[in-house]
């Protein structure tokens, strides 16, 4: 038998190990509280925990938690259930506010070196001292004032920053990076020696890149209360100060990011070296950065302020117009940029948006039911969906991880989850709306026990007991009232064959419901014969000795907008709202299961997932099966001893519109 491939033993993945091949590899997976996660952080989530797993390391799970204005305790406790869900334990769980007392001290010690300063300058005239004042991205640049003061003073200022001497957005500690630096300094002229054009092409290289153009390390914040340090700090480091230092001290080897960080590599190596953190120009000793791709799902909306729209409602103008769909590409970049310049203006309602308010006010109504609405991306959601943990690990590591975005859709995914499910769940007959039979050539108490297998292709799964009675339910999507020569199933004078049962039933009559108009009840015979070419249906028998048939409700999921690429609607000014899929849920209250249910549900996780033994999920959605000739689907959390709710994980062909 061949050893099953380890994909962090192959590719991008083995490349970066191998760049780095140490005998404890550590790495972390450094979520900022302020949301949710989703279906993209379950990439970041399988690459630093499996990298870490497949190399007989350790990973951490960071909370960066340097941003007090955003951050939630619920956010925290669903960060920690997601991870724990996936199947990976922390070797430790760390927060960046941990070390709020070293940092600062590092940055006492940075500017003490002369490689900070405390900057006063406006939004305007940073701008203007980058060359961009007039929207130039790369105009002439020109230090400020504040650049050449000395390092006492600087101290003295940081301390007055860290005092309360200055409001939010009056000054930042900038680290003296390359925003000083001359177009003379690397001009290469013909008697440079080899290694001096070296250095001229590297000093060129980091002074073209704007993140390393005196970026600011200390702001002082709006909100500063912090939930786990108090009041002790107004002034809070940045993402480009903190993230590299806490890989530091944690003795994080391999620090695996998402590609837009990139151009802040030499950023993150800057500071190290600058501290002594680590060795010039070298990956040996301390952390070393690499970027893979962002996993893009395209179908849906990811966006933690967009699905803020959808869950709470929105009050018209609450998306800030210099944000929305960037904040899916950019992060620590933006977070900087917000800080020192403050959040734009929104511009006012369209028509549309006015439109769907409706008189009612600036308020749009909620999209979706919470943020594990099944509809959404979230990984709560996806959990809650009945979406296996294994099946979104195997999706992200199917799309491969290179340097390279992961672009894909949420109909690829649901083909993966699919072809994953059809290997691993039982089967089961469930009918979603149900149309009662009564044969009318058997006796009150008829009873064929029948067995039936979990999974037919898995002998291993075992079988159960399914009663076969006088009265029987099957879909009203089997029948029709009259006879069609293109239709395979039931309907009046015609036989068909049922699924795990030995004859088929003929139609004698039906009755309707004089009150809807619709078929209420079918009269049958059963063990005639069934003519070639009609197909088997599925049914669920009716015998209280068995607890058959399990009553449910079934939802029944679709996309949640009619557009493929809800990105691009119009969020800014409420127009997205227009766009919602009025069917993107459909209810059956009056769905059945067979009793088969009821030994799922009792031992679920069942089967366990692969490699998973040693993780209890004592989760409903982990109660999962796939319904014959139906979809597939999990036990929803609004379930109760006595009510059944299931979630339609996927359907069981692509559009099958059930
Ligand atoms: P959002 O997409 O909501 O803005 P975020 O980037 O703000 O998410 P963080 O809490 O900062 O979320 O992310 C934690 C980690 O997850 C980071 O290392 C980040 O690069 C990674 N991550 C976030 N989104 C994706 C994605 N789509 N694909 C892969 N990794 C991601
Ligand atoms: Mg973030
Ligand atoms: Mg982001």
């Amino acid at each position: 038998t061949s050893e099953p491939v380890d994909p962090f033993k192959q590719g991008w993945l083995k490349g970066v190990y191998n760049e780095k091949p140490v005998k404890d590899v550590h790495t972390r997976f450094p979520p900022e509280p302020n949301g949710y996660l989703h279906i993209g952080h379950a990439k970041a989530i399988t690459v630093n925990f499996g990298f870490a797993k497949s190399y007989g390391g350790a990973c951490n799970l960071r909370f960066d938690d340097t941003n007090p204005t955003k951050e939630e305790e619920r956010y925290f406790t669903s960060i920690k259930e997601m991870v724990h869900w996936l199947g990976f334990e922390p070797h430790t769980i760390t927060h960046s506010s941990d070390e709020f007392d070293k940092l600062y001290e590092l940055a006492e010690e940075l500017t003490r070196r002369g490689k900070a300063y405390v900057c006063h300058c406006s939004p305007a005239e940073v701008k203007k001292g980058r060359g961009q004042l007039g929207g130039e991205k790369y105009g002439p640049r020109t230090a400020c004032a504040h650049w050449s003061r000395s390092a006492d003073e600087n101290l003295e200022e940081l301390r007055g920053m860290r005092d309360g001497k200055y409001k939010p957005g009056e000054v930042v500690l900038r680290m003296k990076q390359y925003l000083a630096t001359k177009p003379e300094e690397y001009e290469i002229s013909e008697e440079d020696s080899p290694a001096t054009k070296k250095e001229k092409e590297k000093l060129k290289s980091l002074s073209d890149n704007p993140a390393l153009w005196d970026a600011a390390a200390y702001r002082v914040t709006k909100n500063n209360h912090h939930h786990r340090t108090g009041d002790k700090w107004r002034i809070y480091p940045t993402y480009e100060f903190t993230h590299c230092i806490c890989d530091a001290l944690e003795g994080i080897t391999h620090s695996l990011c998402t590609v837009e960080f990139e151009t802040l590599r030499p950023a993150y190596n800057w500071l190290l070296e600058e501290l002594d953190m680590k060795e010039r120009g070298s990956d040996e000793k301390g952390p070393m950065q690499r970027e893979y791709g962002r996993l893009n799902v395209e179908g849906t909306i990811l966006s933690k302020r967009r699905i803020m729209m959808l869950v709470e409602g929105t009050t018209l103008g609450d998306e800030p117009a210099s944000k929305g769909a960037a904040e899916d590409v950019t992060d620590g970049v933006e977070e900087l940029t917000l800080a020192e310049e403050g959040e734009e203006e929104p511009e006012a309602p369209s028509e549309t948006a006015k439109a769907v308010t409706n008189g009612t006010g600036r308020k749009i109504p909620p999209a979706v039911a919470g943020w594990d609405d099944p509809r959404l991306f979230t990984l709560v959601a996806l959990r809650r969906r009945g979406v296996p943990p294994g099946a979104l690990k195997k999706f992200v590591l199917d799309l491969g991880v290179t340097k390279a975005n992961a672009n894909t859709m949420t109909h690829i995914l649901d083909a993966s989850i699919r072809t994953y499910l059809e290997r691993t769940v039982p089967r089961l007959m469930l009918v979603l709306d149900p149309i009662k039979v009564t044969f009318q050539n058997l006796p009150d108490d008829y009873l064929e026990e029948r067995d039936v297998p979990f999974d037919p292709k898995d002998k291993a799964k075992g079988t159960h007991k399914v009663p076969f009675t006088r009265t029987i339910y099957i879909d009203r999507d089997d029948f029709r009232e009259e006879d069609d020569p293109d239709f395979f199933r039931l309907s009046p004078g015609q036989s068909v064959g049922l699924l795990n049962a030995e004859f088929p039933i003929k139609c004698i009559s039906f009755s309707k419901d004089p009150a809807t108009g619709k078929v209420s009840e079918i009269a049958a015979e059963y063990g005639k014969e069934v003519p070639a070419g009609r197909a088997r249906i599925h049914w669920v028998g009716e015998s209280a000795a068995h607890k058959s048939p399990v009553k449910a409700e079934a939802r029944i999921f679709n996309p949640l907008f009619k557009t493929a690429k809800p990105n691009e609607l119009d969020w800014k000014n409420g127009g997205y709202f227009d766009d919602l899929n009025p069917d993107s849920l459909v209810t059956y209250p009056n769905a059945m299961i067979e009793c088969g249910f009821n030994y799922i549900r009792e031992n679920a996780p069942w089967p366990k997932e692969e490699g998973e033994a040693d993780v209890k999920v004592a989760d409903k959605s982990s109660v999962r099966f796939q319904g014959l000739r139906t979809a597939f689907f999990a036990l929803d959390a609004d379930s109760t001893e006595e009510r059944v709710v299931l979630n339609r994980i996927v359907s069981l062909k692509e559009d099958t519109g059930k």
